[in-house]
């Protein structure tokens, strides 16, 4: 499948770079500095995680709103989480004031530990309720998953309830991180085959540590091939040689997506310029 181009090669490339929401004032200017860094390669946008359950709503926002003053094109994350709708409406009508015109939904997770009263509601209500709100003002981008989200029936259900929020109005979409560039092309050729016509962006992941990718793609439903895994065991004690095979590793999967039409890469930074900087540079992006 990777050795054909795929159908999304006729969408134009978009670079985007995520951060995780900030939770202290620390944070927050450590924030900002590597926005700055990042800048310097003008990427399409800026994106900021929203806590599950509103946890970081001020964080976000106030992230949001310091990305956006500072010049760069940004995109929150929102969800529903526990908030009554006219929290989210409020919290829309804000980012629009601002000039923001982009926005991630996401139906979020439950966090552990809470009673889990909240609404949990699917990403495409959001879309809906975005839609409903605020009409044609924010590009909205949604989450996608190659690798099938966790709580997915099968195949066949997840490119379903994909296809329900494109349905609803979002324009394009982001995946979940893989290290299986063929998850991604047969992905998004089964997307098209139900008639979704929308850029479908890879979510890159860089490899940085191996204890936390371990932790986090068992949580999100990221494969860790077992080649990959055996070599980051291997380098465990080792962090500059599992990070010069991380690089190697992803710059490899970022060229092949590259090469088979994907239209653009998203990294999730972890608030760190220096491995999505290399990861580009390496690409000669
Ligand atoms: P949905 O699209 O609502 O899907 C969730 C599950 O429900 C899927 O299995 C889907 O197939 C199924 N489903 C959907 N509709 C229906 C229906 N009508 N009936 C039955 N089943 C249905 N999490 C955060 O908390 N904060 C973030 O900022 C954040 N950012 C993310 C960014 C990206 C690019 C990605 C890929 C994920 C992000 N996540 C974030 C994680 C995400 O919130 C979780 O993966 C969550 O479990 C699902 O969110 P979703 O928007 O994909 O949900």
């Amino acid at each position: 499948m990777t050795s054909s181009i795929s159908s999304q090669a006729r969408f134009p490339r978009h670079f985007s770079f995520e951060f995780a929401a900030p939770k202290t004032d620390e944070a927050l200017a450590k924030l900002e500095k590597t926005r700055a860094r990042l800048q310097a390669v003008n990427p399409h946008f800026f994106s900021v995680t929203y806590g599950a359950g509103g946890s970081t709503r001020d964080g976000t926002r106030q992230a949001v709103l310091g990305i956006q003053a500072a010049g760069s094109a940004v995109a929150p994350h929102l969800s529903f989480g526990g908030d009554p709708s006219d929290k989210i409406a409020d919290l829309l009508q804000d980012y629009a004031q601002a000039g923001i015109n982009r926005v991630v939904a996401l139906r979020g997770d439950i966090p552990s530990g809470t009673s889990g009263s909240g609404k949990l509601a699917y990403a495409s209500e959001l879309v809906t309720f975005i839609r409903e709100q605020t009409g044609d003002h924010f590009h909205i981008e949604v989450a996608a998953y190659p690798e099938v989200h966790p709580d997915s029936a099968s195949v066949e259900s997840d490119v379903t309830y994909f296809k329900a929020k494109v349905d609803a109005g979002a324009n394009s979409a982001i995946t979940q991180y893989f290290y299986n560039a063929g998850a991604y092309f047969r992905y998004v050729e089964a997307c098209a085959a139900v008639g979704v016509q929308i850029p479908i962006v890879p979510g890159i992941m860089p490899i940085t540590n191996f204890a936390s990718l371990v932790r986090f793609s068992d949580t999100c439903g990221a494969d860790i091939p077992r080649w990959i895994r055996k070599h980051l065991e291997a380098y465990q004690n080792d962090p500059v040689s599992l990070k010069a095979f991380g690089e190697d590793v992803v710059t490899d999967l970022c060229q092949q997506l590259l090469d088979g039409g994907a239209p653009g890469l998203h990294f999730y930074t972890m608030n760190q310029s220096v491995p999505t900087l290399n990861l580009w540079r390496n690409l000669g992006l």
